[in-house]
């Protein structure tokens, strides 16, 4: 069983990649559907720290993910593109090197501040509207929903589908959206998500389909950048009521 000090090791070895923006990929089926690499892909690995059997790797945004390797976990540095066999659970690729994790049953997105208890995850938790309504609320829907620390899990594209779902635009602020609505829109997300981990794709509405009509109103779809860290929003202006971008 890998022990603190071999954790620190590791912890040691991946500070190589700390300051990188990094290449996340889950080649095994059981990490992938944790759908990690689509929420850490591209972010800045900020610090990777060692505290009792977990090592917690802090990127970009407020994300931290903790990996506890139980009893034959392992993590590996290597060059770049080193070649192996198997199926690692986790590959994080630098410039230079990757670290690779092998038989890591416990791997899941935690919030800043190591605490399990803050954010609900969207797939596996009872979506809490009420946790919109202790933020800002000339805060847009569309950036409240990507913040990991209100609600855990929902990406991009969910985002876009959710609120296409619920008929909200994402440039609503949060004081101008009913209960109803914010409620529509956590289950949208949840139901879809749900979906998505049990193996339906669920028809995508609006993400990446800027300039393409709306499969509900015919109205041309539109994106925009969205947020501090900016993502491309995608909504459509004839049926999702409720805000348009500030004017650039
Ligand atoms: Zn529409």
């Amino acid at each position: 069983m890998p022990e603190g000090d071999s954790l620190h090791r590791a912890a040691a070895r991946l500070q190589v990649l700390v300051g990188q923006k990094v290449e996340v990929e889950t080649p095994h089926p059981r990490a992938a559907a944790k759908r990690l690499a689509e929420r850490l892909d591209g972010r800045i690995l900020e610090r990777v720290e060692a505290e009792g059997k977990n090592l917690y790797l802090s990127f970009a945004g407020g994300l931290v993910l903790r990996s506890h390797l139980r009893m034959n976990g392992r993590w590996r540095v290597d060059r770049r593109g080193t070649v192996r066999r198997g199926t690692p659970w986790l590959v994080l690729r630098g410039d230079e090197y990757e670290a690779v994790q092998w038989n890591g049953p416990i791997l899941e997105l935690v919030t800043s501040c190591h605490k399990r208890s803050s954010a609900p995850d969207i797939v596996t938790e009872e979506p809490e509207a009420a946790r919109f309504r202790s933020v800002d609320p000339r805060r847009a829907i569309g950036d409240a929903l990507l913040d990991q620390r209100i609600v855990a899990g929902i990406g991009n594209m969910w985002k876009a589908e959710a609120l296409w779902e619920a008929r909200v635009s994402p440039w609503s602020a949060l004081a101008d959206v009913s209960d109803d609505e914010l409620a529509a829109v956590l289950e949208a997300a949840n139901r879809m998500m749900s979906a998505s981990v049990e193996g339906t794709r669920p028809l995508r509405h609006v993400y990446r389909r800027a300039g393409r009509a709306c499969h509900r109103c015919g109205a041309v779809l539109r994106s925009a950048p969205q947020g501090e860290h900016p993502r491309t929003a995608y909504w459509c202006p004839g049926c999702q009521t409720g805000g348009s971008p500030p004017a650039s």
